[in-house]
């Protein structure tokens, strides 16, 4: 049988570890801060937001969500930006993507103080990931690797593939998995014989956005496959078809009107893989996590800076 990696179990151990962290930064006068900017009404969004400020307050980390009209210009925005960046109670500044049309995303990113970076998407903490130098690593990234060390899976000498490429998983994720010693290949929507190569992989990261793409012939028997991706299923012969049936899948998809799946097909991962992260329940619940790490290492800088 293979091993599930749990995410929730891992998120509730982080919690647990910060708790103290965040009750001695608030003994000395300094409580984390966390400033979440969320613009216009995108559903989705606002699930993230509401759930980051949910774990703000479960471990009594200030939080402050700001919401901005969808209409509100480039200009406006980063005169937001810049008045959190000065602001001495907040440690970390999150502008939510995706951003409107007529907001220039890049310029937003830039201008969060990278020492409030709590995302790591700033170019100044890309190339300290890339330099191998402390400062907050990008939150799903750092998550995979919280998830396999605490299971102790060997990442050192193992051959690792990363299908995917983007800024915010795909590049960061292998570049951590390089700093732990891993041989790694990163793969594209243009790599030629994906089989093939993801065959090779002892660890196998799939970040895609292309529900259930990774089937059993990506995987090698006995692989650490994990699935970032989130693809919510809206058609029932297609839930049919992906869990072959399943009178369960089927009575919770009835429920509800939508299943959620992975980039890894999720009844061929539990046939081939040693280890697996679940979808629900494995990379997502870390996410969240390391901002909280993030946030609270932040305060701890800011504390030890005075
Ligand atoms: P993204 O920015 O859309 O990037 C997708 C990447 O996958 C691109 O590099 C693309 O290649 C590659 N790709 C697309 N189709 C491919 C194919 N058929 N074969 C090989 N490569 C292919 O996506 P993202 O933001 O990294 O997110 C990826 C997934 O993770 C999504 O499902 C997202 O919802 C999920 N996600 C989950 C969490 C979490 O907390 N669990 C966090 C972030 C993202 P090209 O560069 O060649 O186009």
């Amino acid at each position: 049988m293979p091993r599930i990696l749990d995410g929730n179990r891992v998120r509730d151990d982080i919690k647990i570890e910060l708790k103290p962290r965040v009750a001695a930064l608030a003994a000395k006068g300094c409580p984390p801060g966390l400033a979440v900017v969320l613009v216009g009404h995108n559903p989705a969004s606002e699930i993230y937001v509401r759930n980051k400020i949910k774990a703000c307050q479960d471990l009594g980390i200030y939080s402050e969500s700001i919401t901005p009209p969808v209409f509100i210009s480039t200009e406006e925005l980063l005169a937001l930006v810049e008045q959190l960046n000065g602001r001495a109670d907040l440690d970390g500044i999150l502008v939510q993507l995706p951003l409107p049309p007529q907001v220039d995303s890049k310029r937003i990113l830039l201008a969060v103080s990278p020492a409030k970076d709590v995302d790591g998407f700033h170019p100044c903490n890309v190339g300290r990931l890339v330099a191998g130098l402390p400062g907050p690593r990008a939150c799903t990234p750092a998550g995979i690797i919280e998830l396999l060390n605490r299971a102790e899976i060997a990442i050192s000498g193992k051959r690792a593939v990363v299908v995917g490429r983007s800024d915010i998983v795909g590049k960061p994720v292998a570049m951590l998995l390089l700093h732990e010693h891993a041989t790694v290949t990163i793969c594209h929507s243009k790599t030629p014989d994906l089989p093939a190569v993801c065959r090779q992989a002892d660890i196998l990261v799939a970040a895609m956005g292309r529900a259930a793409m990774i089937t059993g012939e990506f995987i090698k028997p006995g692989a650490t496959v994990i699935d970032v991706g989130t693809n919510r299923i809206d058609c029932r012969e297609e839930v049919a078809r992906l869990f072959r049936g399943s009178p369960e899948k089927l009575a919770a998809f009835d429920k509800k009107g939508s299943t959620l799946v992975g980039d890894v097909h999720p009844l061929d991962v539990a046939e081939k893989a040693g280890a697996y992260t679940p979808v629900p329940g494995g990379v997502g619940p870390l996410t969240i996590a390391m901002l909280m790490v993030n946030t609270v290492a932040s305060a701890e800088r800011r504390a030890t800076v005075g």
